[in-house]
Protein backbone atom coordinates (compact mmCIF):
# COMPACT_ATOMS: atom_id res chain seq x y z
CA UNK A 1 0.00 0.00 0.00
CA UNK A 2 1.23 3.32 -1.08
CA UNK A 3 1.21 6.53 1.54
CA UNK A 4 0.19 9.67 0.16
CA UNK A 5 2.43 12.53 1.20
CA UNK A 6 0.38 15.61 1.06
CA UNK A 7 1.31 18.77 -1.10
CA UNK A 8 2.66 21.48 0.95
CA UNK A 9 0.16 24.04 0.52
CA UNK A 10 0.74 27.22 -1.62
CA UNK A 11 -1.20 30.18 -2.23
CA UNK A 12 -2.42 31.16 -5.59
CA UNK A 13 -1.68 34.60 -7.03
CA UNK A 14 -5.79 36.56 -6.56
CA UNK A 15 -5.09 35.03 -2.38
CA UNK A 16 -1.11 36.61 -2.28
CA UNK A 17 -2.18 39.64 -3.90
CA UNK A 18 -5.67 39.97 -0.65
CA UNK A 19 -3.02 38.92 1.62
CA UNK A 20 -1.30 42.15 0.63
CA UNK A 21 -4.26 44.37 0.37
CA UNK A 22 -4.77 43.37 4.52
CA UNK A 23 -1.24 44.43 5.16
CA UNK A 24 -1.68 48.00 3.55
CA UNK A 25 -0.91 47.24 -0.72
CA UNK A 26 -3.45 47.91 -2.74
CA UNK A 27 -3.87 45.73 -6.26
CA UNK A 28 -2.90 49.30 -8.03
CA UNK A 29 0.73 49.69 -6.15
CA UNK A 30 1.58 46.03 -6.41
CA UNK A 31 0.95 46.19 -9.87
CA UNK A 32 2.58 50.08 -10.69
CA UNK A 33 5.51 49.52 -8.22
CA UNK A 34 5.79 45.77 -7.12
CA UNK A 35 6.17 44.05 -10.36
CA UNK A 36 8.49 44.25 -13.24
CA UNK A 37 7.38 46.25 -15.64
CA UNK A 38 7.33 43.11 -18.54
CA UNK A 39 4.25 41.81 -16.32
CA UNK A 40 1.16 41.02 -18.16
CA UNK A 41 -1.80 38.95 -17.72
CA UNK A 42 -1.07 36.70 -19.82
CA UNK A 43 2.33 35.94 -17.55
CA UNK A 44 -0.39 35.72 -14.93
CA UNK A 45 -1.62 33.08 -16.17
CA UNK A 46 1.33 30.76 -16.04
CA UNK A 47 1.99 28.32 -13.60
CA UNK A 48 5.02 30.68 -12.49
CA UNK A 49 3.31 33.43 -11.88
CA UNK A 50 2.44 33.13 -8.08
CA UNK A 51 6.37 32.46 -7.46
CA UNK A 52 7.43 34.72 -9.86
CA UNK A 53 5.21 37.20 -7.98
CA UNK A 54 6.23 36.44 -4.59
CA UNK A 55 9.72 36.58 -5.41
CA UNK A 56 9.24 40.22 -6.54
CA UNK A 57 7.00 41.55 -4.09
CA UNK A 58 9.47 40.38 -1.50
CA UNK A 59 12.73 42.10 -2.64
CA UNK A 60 11.19 44.95 -3.79
CA UNK A 61 9.05 45.29 -0.49
CA UNK A 62 11.45 44.05 2.19
CA UNK A 63 8.73 41.26 2.55
CA UNK A 64 9.43 37.75 3.98
CA UNK A 65 9.21 35.48 1.18
CA UNK A 66 7.77 32.36 3.21
CA UNK A 67 5.45 34.12 4.66
CA UNK A 68 4.08 35.04 1.36
CA UNK A 69 4.00 32.20 0.36
CA UNK A 70 3.08 29.65 2.97
CA UNK A 71 -1.13 30.20 3.23
CA UNK A 72 -1.04 29.50 6.98
CA UNK A 73 1.17 32.40 7.90
CA UNK A 74 0.53 35.81 7.92
CA UNK A 75 2.64 38.08 5.95
CA UNK A 76 5.57 40.03 7.28
CA UNK A 77 8.40 42.11 6.78
CA UNK A 78 11.52 40.98 5.93
CA UNK A 79 13.50 43.38 8.64
CA UNK A 80 10.96 42.97 11.65
CA UNK A 81 12.85 40.70 13.68
CA UNK A 82 16.20 42.42 13.26
CA UNK A 83 15.44 46.09 12.72
CA UNK A 84 14.51 48.46 15.06
CA UNK A 85 12.38 51.43 14.27
CA UNK A 86 12.28 54.57 16.91
CA UNK A 87 9.60 56.34 15.56
CA UNK A 88 9.10 60.09 17.53
CA UNK A 89 7.41 59.52 20.56
CA UNK A 90 4.13 61.77 20.67
CA UNK A 91 0.28 60.42 21.39
CA UNK A 92 0.07 59.12 18.01
CA UNK A 93 2.75 56.54 17.69
CA UNK A 94 2.64 55.27 21.38
CA UNK A 95 -0.47 53.68 19.96
CA UNK A 96 0.73 50.04 18.70
CA UNK A 97 -2.23 50.31 15.97
CA UNK A 98 -0.23 53.45 14.57
CA UNK A 99 3.52 51.74 14.80
CA UNK A 100 1.67 48.71 12.38
CA UNK A 101 0.61 51.40 10.23
CA UNK A 102 3.86 53.27 9.97
CA UNK A 103 5.41 49.95 9.23
CA UNK A 104 4.74 49.67 5.77
CA UNK A 105 6.05 53.03 5.07
CA UNK A 106 9.14 52.50 7.47
CA UNK A 107 10.04 48.95 4.88
CA UNK A 108 9.52 50.31 1.84
CA UNK A 109 12.03 53.58 2.93
CA UNK A 110 13.94 50.70 4.72
CA UNK A 111 14.62 48.62 1.70
CA UNK A 112 15.36 51.77 -0.96
CA UNK A 113 17.91 53.02 1.59
CA UNK A 114 19.60 49.57 1.49
CA UNK A 115 19.72 49.80 -2.14
CA UNK A 116 21.46 53.40 -1.70
CA UNK A 117 23.42 52.30 0.31
CA UNK A 118 24.87 49.36 -1.37
CA UNK A 119 25.20 51.10 -4.29
CA UNK A 120 26.76 54.61 -3.61
CA UNK A 121 30.16 55.33 -4.32
CA UNK A 122 31.71 57.79 -1.90
CA UNK A 123 33.07 56.41 1.41
CA UNK A 124 31.81 57.51 4.61
CA UNK A 125 34.22 59.86 7.10
CA UNK A 126 32.51 60.01 10.32
CA UNK A 127 30.63 63.30 11.21
CA UNK A 128 29.61 61.96 15.21
CA UNK A 129 30.79 64.76 17.39
CA UNK A 130 30.75 67.47 14.98
CA UNK A 131 28.73 70.61 16.60
CA UNK A 132 26.18 72.31 13.96
CA UNK A 133 28.23 75.38 14.27
CA UNK A 134 31.68 73.56 13.42
CA UNK A 135 28.96 71.93 10.46
CA UNK A 136 27.84 75.10 9.69
CA UNK A 137 30.98 76.86 9.37
CA UNK A 138 32.98 73.91 6.91
CA UNK A 139 28.94 74.92 4.94
CA UNK A 140 29.78 78.60 4.87
CA UNK A 141 33.29 77.76 3.76
CA UNK A 142 32.19 77.29 0.39
CA UNK A 143 28.67 78.20 0.12
CA UNK A 144 26.95 81.86 1.12
CA UNK A 145 24.62 80.12 2.67
CA UNK A 146 23.25 76.52 4.49
CA UNK A 147 20.76 76.30 1.67
CA UNK A 148 19.64 72.58 0.28
CA UNK A 149 22.47 72.65 -2.57
CA UNK A 150 24.59 73.50 0.50
CA UNK A 151 23.68 70.31 2.44
CA UNK A 152 24.11 67.93 -0.05
CA UNK A 153 27.43 68.42 -1.45
CA UNK A 154 28.36 68.79 2.52
CA UNK A 155 26.94 65.47 2.94
CA UNK A 156 28.62 64.15 -0.05
CA UNK A 157 31.77 65.12 0.77
CA UNK A 158 31.41 63.12 4.05
CA UNK A 159 29.96 60.33 2.01
CA UNK A 160 26.06 60.28 3.54
CA UNK A 161 23.58 59.82 1.00
CA UNK A 162 20.54 61.69 0.71
CA UNK A 163 17.46 60.24 -0.48
CA UNK A 164 13.50 61.44 -1.40
CA UNK A 165 11.57 58.38 -1.51
CA UNK A 166 7.69 58.63 -1.36
CA UNK A 167 6.59 55.85 -3.21
CA UNK A 168 3.73 54.79 -0.87
CA UNK A 169 0.25 52.97 -1.14
CA UNK A 170 -2.14 55.80 -0.91
CA UNK A 171 -4.04 54.95 2.33
CA UNK A 172 -1.01 53.75 4.78
CA UNK A 173 0.97 55.56 7.43
CA UNK A 174 3.54 58.02 6.39
CA UNK A 175 6.37 59.65 7.69
CA UNK A 176 8.47 62.96 7.04
CA UNK A 177 11.93 61.46 6.93
CA UNK A 178 14.31 58.50 8.41
CA UNK A 179 17.81 58.01 8.87
CA UNK A 180 19.20 54.85 9.76
CA UNK A 181 22.80 52.88 9.07
CA UNK A 182 23.13 50.13 6.31
CA UNK A 183 26.60 49.21 4.90
CA UNK A 184 28.85 51.38 6.86
CA UNK A 185 26.87 54.73 5.95
CA UNK A 186 24.07 56.67 7.76
CA UNK A 187 22.09 57.05 4.67
CA UNK A 188 19.01 60.26 5.20
CA UNK A 189 15.71 59.26 3.56
CA UNK A 190 13.20 62.19 3.13
CA UNK A 191 9.74 60.98 2.88
CA UNK A 192 7.98 64.47 2.78
CA UNK A 193 6.19 65.53 -0.22
CA UNK A 194 6.73 69.22 -0.66
CA UNK A 195 8.82 71.06 -3.43
CA UNK A 196 9.76 73.91 -0.98
CA UNK A 197 13.79 73.62 -0.52
CA UNK A 198 13.79 75.20 2.82
CA UNK A 199 11.61 72.37 4.33
CA UNK A 200 13.33 69.40 3.07
CA UNK A 201 16.47 71.23 4.54
CA UNK A 202 15.39 70.92 7.83
CA UNK A 203 14.34 67.47 7.58
CA UNK A 204 17.75 66.72 6.59
CA UNK A 205 19.46 69.28 8.78
CA UNK A 206 17.17 67.45 12.03
CA UNK A 207 18.55 64.03 10.55
CA UNK A 208 22.16 64.92 10.07
CA UNK A 209 21.79 66.08 13.90
CA UNK A 210 20.62 62.42 14.71
CA UNK A 211 23.93 61.43 13.12
CA UNK A 212 26.58 63.54 14.78
CA UNK A 213 24.88 63.76 18.08
CA UNK A 214 25.34 59.70 17.91
CA UNK A 215 22.02 58.84 18.33
CA UNK A 216 22.35 55.90 15.77
CA UNK A 217 23.11 52.49 17.67
CA UNK A 218 23.13 49.77 15.75
CA UNK A 219 20.42 48.87 14.09
CA UNK A 220 18.55 51.51 15.12
CA UNK A 221 16.12 53.58 12.70
CA UNK A 222 14.88 56.69 13.45
CA UNK A 223 11.46 57.75 11.52
CA UNK A 224 9.71 61.22 12.04
CA UNK A 225 6.70 61.10 12.30
CA UNK A 226 6.45 64.75 12.29
CA UNK A 227 8.78 67.33 13.93
CA UNK A 228 6.35 68.56 16.63
CA UNK A 229 6.47 71.14 18.50
CA UNK A 230 9.80 70.56 21.51
CA UNK A 231 7.71 69.89 24.21
CA UNK A 232 5.72 66.82 22.58
CA UNK A 233 9.10 65.64 21.86
CA UNK A 234 11.43 63.08 24.10
CA UNK A 235 15.14 64.81 24.39
CA UNK A 236 17.10 63.09 21.41
CA UNK A 237 14.13 64.70 19.00
CA UNK A 238 14.51 67.77 20.42
CA UNK A 239 18.43 67.66 20.63
CA UNK A 240 17.89 67.31 16.83
CA UNK A 241 15.63 70.21 16.32
CA UNK A 242 17.70 72.28 17.99
CA UNK A 243 21.04 71.07 16.03
CA UNK A 244 18.59 71.45 12.91
CA UNK A 245 18.01 74.97 14.09
CA UNK A 246 21.68 75.79 14.65
CA UNK A 247 22.57 74.62 11.55
CA UNK A 248 20.26 76.47 9.29
CA UNK A 249 19.78 79.84 10.69
CA UNK A 250 23.28 80.10 13.24
CA UNK A 251 21.26 79.83 16.34
CA UNK A 252 19.05 76.90 17.90
CA UNK A 253 16.04 78.94 19.41
CA UNK A 254 15.85 81.21 16.53
CA UNK A 255 12.60 81.89 15.86
CA UNK A 256 10.25 83.66 12.56
CA UNK A 257 7.21 85.40 13.79
CA UNK A 258 4.68 85.93 11.21
CA UNK A 259 1.67 87.03 12.73
CA UNK A 260 -2.02 85.20 11.77
CA UNK A 261 -3.54 87.91 10.55
CA UNK A 262 -1.43 88.55 7.97
CA UNK A 263 -2.74 88.52 4.41
CA UNK A 264 -1.01 85.93 2.01
CA UNK A 265 0.38 89.46 0.32
CA UNK A 266 1.89 90.48 3.44
CA UNK A 267 3.33 87.27 4.28
CA UNK A 268 5.18 86.40 1.53
CA UNK A 269 6.96 89.76 1.23
CA UNK A 270 7.63 89.39 4.75
CA UNK A 271 9.17 86.38 4.30
CA UNK A 272 11.18 87.45 1.41
CA UNK A 273 12.77 90.04 3.55
CA UNK A 274 13.58 87.95 6.16
CA UNK A 275 14.95 85.74 3.71
CA UNK A 276 17.16 88.73 2.13
CA UNK A 277 18.20 89.74 5.70
CA UNK A 278 19.19 86.01 6.56
CA UNK A 279 19.30 84.21 3.64
CA UNK A 280 17.48 81.19 4.93
CA UNK A 281 13.98 81.36 2.91
CA UNK A 282 15.03 79.42 -1.06
CA UNK A 283 13.19 80.04 -3.34
CA UNK A 284 10.47 76.97 -4.45
CA UNK A 285 11.88 74.64 -7.02
CA UNK A 286 11.31 70.52 -7.10
CA UNK A 287 13.35 69.81 -4.34
CA UNK A 288 12.55 65.92 -4.01
CA UNK A 289 14.12 65.97 -8.06
CA UNK A 290 17.18 67.88 -7.61
CA UNK A 291 17.66 65.72 -4.37
CA UNK A 292 17.38 62.26 -6.03
CA UNK A 293 19.15 63.62 -9.38
CA UNK A 294 22.07 64.82 -6.89
CA UNK A 295 22.29 61.28 -5.36
CA UNK A 296 21.61 59.47 -9.04
CA UNK A 297 25.15 60.92 -9.87
CA UNK A 298 26.72 59.10 -6.71
CA UNK A 299 25.21 55.80 -7.76
CA UNK A 300 27.07 52.81 -9.43
CA UNK A 301 23.75 51.64 -11.32
CA UNK A 302 25.59 48.83 -13.00
CA UNK A 303 26.50 47.22 -9.51
CA UNK A 304 22.43 46.06 -9.17
CA UNK A 305 20.46 43.34 -10.81
CA UNK A 306 18.35 44.57 -13.52
CA UNK A 307 15.20 44.00 -11.20
CA UNK A 308 16.92 46.38 -8.47
CA UNK A 309 17.99 49.10 -10.52
CA UNK A 310 14.35 49.55 -12.58
CA UNK A 311 12.65 49.48 -8.76
CA UNK A 312 15.52 52.39 -7.57
CA UNK A 313 14.83 54.17 -10.70
CA UNK A 314 10.94 53.89 -10.22
CA UNK A 315 11.54 54.45 -6.48
CA UNK A 316 13.01 58.02 -7.04
CA UNK A 317 11.38 58.94 -9.69
CA UNK A 318 14.62 59.10 -12.33
CA UNK A 319 14.12 57.73 -15.73
CA UNK A 320 15.68 54.43 -16.02
CA UNK A 321 16.16 55.10 -19.68
CA UNK A 322 18.30 58.14 -18.85
CA UNK A 323 20.24 56.09 -16.23
CA UNK A 324 20.92 52.88 -18.54
CA UNK A 325 21.98 55.78 -21.66
CA UNK A 326 24.27 57.30 -19.13
CA UNK A 327 26.21 54.09 -17.75
CA UNK A 328 26.74 53.21 -21.83
CA UNK A 329 28.18 56.57 -22.43
CA UNK A 330 30.63 56.01 -19.04
CA UNK A 331 31.69 52.75 -20.25
CA UNK A 332 35.44 52.63 -21.46
CA UNK A 333 36.14 52.51 -24.73
CA UNK A 334 37.96 49.30 -25.74
ZN1 LIG B 1 14.24 62.81 14.75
Amino acid sequence: MTQSIAKPKQVDLSTLYDRLRKLGFNQDFIFSNGLPDWWCEEYEASGDAVLTAAAYLSRRFNLDLPSLLNPDLNPIFDAESKALFKTVKNQDANDENVKAELAVAQNLALRVAELIAYTYKCQYQSIVGMTAKEIRAAILDKYTSVTLEALLGFCHEYGIPIGHFAEFPTKVKKFFGMVTQSKGHPVIMVSLCDLSPSRLSFIIAHELGHIALGHLEDGLIISEQNLGMLDQLDDDESAANEFAAELILGQPDRVYYFPHYMTAEALSESAMEKSRRDRVIEKNSNAPQQINRYLSKSLDWDSLSNDYREYLALALGLDIAEIIEESRNCLPVS
